[in-house]
């Protein structure tokens, strides 16, 4: 029998620059849409989530929250970042 700990595979680190980078945040400024109040900043669900999250790339429990709005606020985003190692990952 193998007393070994398996190591948990991480996933690959992703920031929000590579997001950038990459174009997946094209046409996306920080930000949240002005339909969301101030009430809906503090209380949203992904806010919540990525709080109790733990980040996929270094095991850090306590994800932060970003969200970015298209620049015509027609849609927006929601990302998870990891205050440890820059994680980004979207909702
Ligand atoms: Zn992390």
């Amino acid at each position: 029998m193998s007393t070994q700990t398996q190591t948990p595979t991480r996933a690959r680190r992703v920031t929000l620059a590579d997001l950038e980078r990459t174009g997946k945040l094209d046409d996306f400024q920080p930000g949240h849409t002005p339909s969301h109040s101030a009430l809906i900043r503090d209380t949203l669900p992904e806010r919540e989530a990525a709080a109790e999250a733990t980040c996929a790339s270094c095991g850090h429990v306590g994800l932060g929250f970003r969200a970015f709005t298209r620049r015509d606020g027609s849609s927006w985003r929601a990302y998870a970042m990891c205050p440890h190692c820059q994680h980004a990952e979207g909702f």
